[in-house]
């Protein structure tokens, strides 16, 4: 089987660590940001970073076509932090059109407080009827209030939060997994990815 092609949306952001990562775990890597470079990829990616900015941008470029074109085609999307909450179908107290809407989650932006801007913890990890547990980075992380039934929790904190969480060929993570030496979380989407192209 060739490679499989993931984009990093490179609009703002850290995309560049998502690039080592996946480049590490043997993709053929990408970075993202005219509409025509949507059109070959297996997967993509969206980075932490500052969704408004980001979420601006995308309009501004005039992107969000690209993003439907993904949707129809189902094409595999993984969003960390600032790009979990672009996923979200629902951002408390955003303006319209803020996010891309792809998600069936509820998502509350900067929701662990000033005093607790960054932190590590740990994160238990349920995937394919393994567990395991990972530490996760979180920077001004976004909290997931809601989500609907198709919705999957893949990693919880102890409290129970959900921090990763997957429907479909979407997966989205509230921390930073691009952070730590560990591939749990990008292994996980590049297996989303491989048995999308699978299906072909
Ligand atoms: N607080 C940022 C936002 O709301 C997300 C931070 C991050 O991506 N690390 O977009």
């Amino acid at each position: 089987m060739d490679k499989p092609k993931i984009g990093i949306f490179a609009i703002q952001g850290d995309f560049e660590k998502h690039y080592e990562v996946f480049d590490g775990l043997g993709a053929e890597v990408f970075y993202v940001k005219l509409p025509e470079e949507f059109e070959g990829i297996d997967g993509l990616v969206l980075p932490g970073g500052e969704s408004p900015t980001m979420s601006r941008l995308i309009n501004t470029y005039g992107l969000r076509e690209a993003f439907e074109g993904l949707k129809k085609r189902d094409i595999p999307v993984f969003g960390t932090c600032a790009g979990a909450i672009l996923l979200a179908k629902n951002v408390i107290d955003a303006p319209e059109n803020f996010s891309l809407g792809m998600m069936d989650i509820t998502i509350a932006r900067n929701a662990y407080g000033r005093q607790r801007e960054s932190f590590e913890s740990e994160i238990e990890i349920n995937w394919n009827g393994k567990q395991k547990k990972i530490t996760g980075v979180f920077i001004r992380a976004p909290k997931i209030v809601e989500l609907s039934d198709g919705v999957e929790v893949i990693g919880k904190l102890e409290n129970g939060d959900p921090v990763l969480v997957r429907q479909g060929n979407l997966l989205a993570s509230t921390f930073h997994p691009e952070l730590t030496d560990d591939f749990t979380v990008p292994e996980i989407f590049m297996e989303i990815v491989e048995a999308f192209k699978e299906k072909g």
